[in-house]
């Protein structure tokens, strides 16, 4: 559809970034076009319309700007999930996979309470390890993860598939092979 289009066409992308043979996919020029930036946060809100949602969870760094916007329109609070060493309070800390090797990211121990349902948030899912790693956070620190969603899926890299079998269900806007 012309919306799909729309957003496609306001992503950059960068050959060989961050090393060869990787295609980034630069959100940055979808941040900065209003029109795409506002069609993609009221794609993402609009299937949670009317629905309970306690808490937007986003990872950092894209996720912050996506998923704040997102809170805001849902009238949600707002959780950064965040690279080690960054939260000031009692934290959760998980290891998790990056294409090459791992890292670790953390949520403040008390930043939902047991059974507030959250959607987590970010700009794009490829393996899903970022994305798996932010619900295992979520989960122990007793948040109902409803939904995940994010504006650029890459299905062939089998994120999706990871969370939908921990119980998740997953929305996205565009996808690239
Ligand atoms: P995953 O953990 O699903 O393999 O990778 C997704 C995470 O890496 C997300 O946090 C996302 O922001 C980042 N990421 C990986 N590749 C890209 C890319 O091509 N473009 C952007 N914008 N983010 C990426």
């Amino acid at each position: 559809p012309e919306s799909q289009n729309y957003l496609l066409s306001s992503i950059r992308s960068i050959p060989d970034y961050p090393k060869p043979g990787i295609i980034f996919r630069d959100i940055t020029t979808l941040l900065g076009d209003a029109r795409a930036f506002r069609r993609a946060v009221d794609e993402l809100v609009q299937p949670y319309v009317g629905l309970k949602v306690d808490k937007i969870a986003g990872m950092e760094a894209r996720g912050f700007i996506l998923g704040g916007a997102v809170a805001h329109q849902l009238s949600a609070g707002f959780v950064p999930i965040r690279k080690k060493g960054k939260l000031p309070h009692e934290t959760v800390r998980i290891a998790y996979s990056l294409e090459y090797g791992v890292d670790e990211m953390e949520i403040h121990m008390d930043a939902v309470k047991p059974g507030e349902k959250v959607i987590l948030v970010d700009d794009l899912i490829a393996t899903g390890g970022t994305a798996v790693g932010a619900v295992q956070l979520l989960r122990q620190i007793g948040a109902d993860v409803v939904s995940a969603c994010f504006v650029i899926d890459l299905p062939e890299l089998g994120g999706r598939k990871k969370l939908e079998a921990l119980g998740v269900e997953v929305r996205t806007l565009v996808e690239f092979e």
